[in-house]
């Protein structure tokens, strides 16, 4: 299986490899300089002055919550089409998730719909700008001033997003990035939580390490011994050096990869135009999308054959698809509890069905992505 093409691969380069060497063998493994500086460097990318570096995004919007201290019977509104952390992480803080319906020309969250959710019980929004595509943030914004809601931005997909000349993750409360191996950029497992609020990003980190006042590496540094205080019941959640030293280097290169995330974008809109299946909606005048995810639509009506069979049929000839996302009110876990009716969410819901996820990786060189062209069109040509 040598030449099969994983999905999502990301690019490791000497300077990651040294930096982690140079870790290793200055024998700080943990939270340290390293992720100080990370956290400076990104809030520089992102023009934003408070980064906090996590374990993850899951961690980041698990933290979010917690910091909008909501109660039970709190409800915060998010994206039907989304990663599971993204619901799972309102539920873990106490609040009740309740889903929007999704725009089915932009695949994100539709603002009609998330204002006809809105409920006296309603305290934050969750947007995810899917694939990379900002979300209609100010109509968003809008709704959140209109009924006093906070909003964490979920940039899982958005390192590069911006939307009107303002940055993906600096519009609310929070902005909340992942840097998982699959990412635009990645530390293997990590997150990021930004802020201009200094008090937000110092709950973050205090949830972050046990509720602790004080950052533990602190107290090891020459600067003499501080006690700690635990001033809340706080998580485990510290990003390490170790990853640090990945994602310093990563994100120096973080434009490098999206020129060429673009090109792939721009090459499969060529090549395939022509095709029987929906391709992503152009991008909107004045934004910035991030090239993360490429999603096509099968519908069986309109190729002939079924989303699965497509899925099944590319990984025959090699090639590593994703399903980006079957929606939520799909999983039993969510219909069993909320009582979610997929037919509330029928945008989500067909997309879910019928979408599937090309390799869109900066990684992949031209003869990789002729080939996954070329299985493309024979799938669908029934070869
Ligand atoms: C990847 C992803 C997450 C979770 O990120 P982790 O860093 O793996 O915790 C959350 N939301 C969305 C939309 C994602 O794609």
């Amino acid at each position: 299986m040598n030449d099969f093409i994983v999905f999502g691969q990301p690019i490791i380069e000497q300077d990651e490899i040294n930096e982690v060497i140079d870790s290793l063998k200055n024998s700080w493994l943990g939270t340290g300089p390293k992720v100080r500086r990370f956290e400076n460097d990104f809030a520089i990318y992102k023009s934003t002055q408070y980064a906090a570096a996590l374990n993850s995004c899951t961690a980041g919007l698990h933290l979010s919550c917690c910091a909008l201290n909501l109660k039970p019977g709190d409800e915060v509104i998010t994206t039907a089409m989304t990663f599971c952390a993204t619901v799972n992480t309102i539920i873990h803080s106490g609040a009740t998730p309740v889903l929007a319906d999704i725009d089915p020309a932009s695949w994100n969250i539709d603002p009609l719909d998330i204002e006809r959710r809105v409920t006296p019980n309603t305290r934050a929004i969750i947007p995810v700008h899917f694939a990379g595509r900002p979300c209609d943030m100010d109509a968003i914004m809008q709704i959140a001033k209109k009924y006093n809601l906070a909003i964490i931005e979920d940039c899982a997909h958005a390192i590069e997003t911006e939307y009107k000349g303002k940055k993906a993750g600096t519009f609310g409360d929070f902005g909340v990035f992942s840097f998982y191996a699959t990412k635009n950029i990645v530390t293997g497992e990590g997150g990021m939580v930004i802020s201009n609020n200094q008090e937000n990003i110092a709950r973050i980190k205090k949830l972050a390490l046990h509720g602790m006042s004080t950052d533990a590496w602190k107290r090891f540094s020459d600067h003499g011994y501080k006690h700690y205080l635990v001033e809340e019941a706080g998580y485990k959640y510290n990003m390490l050096d170790l990853q640090a030293a990945i994602g310093i280097h990563q994100l120096k290169r973080v434009e490098k990869y999206s020129k060429k995330r673009k090109h792939i974008w721009d090459l499969y809109n060529d090549e395939f135009k022509s095709l029987p299946i929906t391709l992503p909606a152009p991008i909107e005048k004045n934004t910035r999308h991030a090239y993360h995810l490429f999603n096509i639509m099968i519908n069986e009506d309109k190729c002939g054959i079924d989303r699965d069979t497509f899925l099944t049929e590319m990984t025959k000839k090699k090639i590593g698809v994703g399903v980006h996302y079957q929606a939520i009110p799909h999983h039993p876990f969510y219909k069993e509890k909320y009582n979610w009716n997929p037919n509330d969410y029928p945008n989500a819901v067909k997309f879910g069905n019928e979408t599937v996820s090309l390799p869109i990786s900066a990684k992949l060189n031209d003869n990789e992505l002729e080939r996954i062209i070329k299985s493309v069109k024979e799938v669908l040509n029934g070869k």
